[in-house]
């Protein structure tokens, strides 16, 4: 454990910093230390490069549902869908795509609910360029995966200190919802796989 903790603390300190091969080096990290297998990963992705929802959540909507007759919807909707490029407008990726707006909500209200006027973004990007979100991007993952990547590579041995590292790098939400990720601390722990040290808080 002491080796592999050698190891993350050379990597550099924000994750948005890390080459392929660093986030190569975890991977082969969360399989060597039989985290998941290699199964579980692929079937983890292949969901999520499935753009599901993103048309029909689309089309559910009213106000898309308006500017066509009874039932057309969706056909705009899936012609959109097709005409897309299958990635990310601001990152790239293929993972976790949503239909965003180009010209947001804020300005326009509901007239921006219209197909010529979205776009696929990922749920990261998504979220980020929220105004409630101007801490995001200091990490590159999402929160939920932040938590972990903060926990399997910084490896803090008492709450207090994943409290203040997920602070540290831009987690507004809850800190109940810091709490809930620390769970997986205390459970490698008890598989004797995690030190907590005796003045955590938890
Ligand atoms: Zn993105």
């Amino acid at each position: 454990m002491a080796t592999e903790f050698d190891v993350f603390k050379s990597f550099p300190e924000k994750d948005s910093d890390w080459t392929e091969e660093h986030w190569k080096y975890l991977v082969e990290y969360l399989i060597d230390t039989d985290m998941v297998k290699y199964k579980e990963l692929a079937s983890l992705v292949l969901g999520h490069l499935n753009p599901s929802q993103v048309g029909t959540s689309v089309a559910s909507k009213k106000t898309f549902q308006s500017h066509y007759p009874p039932r057309k919807c969706w056909e705009a909707v899936r012609q959109w869908h097709f005409d897309q490029t299958g990635k990310c407008a601001d990152c790239g990726t293929r993972l976790e795509l949503q239909a965003d707006h180009i010209i947001p909500r804020e300005e326009l209200g509901d007239d921006a609910d219209y197909v010529g006027n979205l776009t696929l973004r990922c749920r990261r990007c998504n979220v980020i360029k929220r105004p409630s979100h101007k801490h995001g991007g200091k990490t590159y993952l999402t929160a939920e995966a932040a938590l972990m990547w903060i926990l399997f590579t910084k490896k803090p041995s008492t709450y207090q200190e994943f409290y203040h590292l997920c602070r540290e790098y831009g987690m507004t939400m809850a800190s109940v919802r810091f709490e809930e990720a620390w769970a997986m601390a205390k459970w490698l722990e008890r598989e004797g796989r995690y030190s907590i040290d005796k003045d955590s808080k938890y």
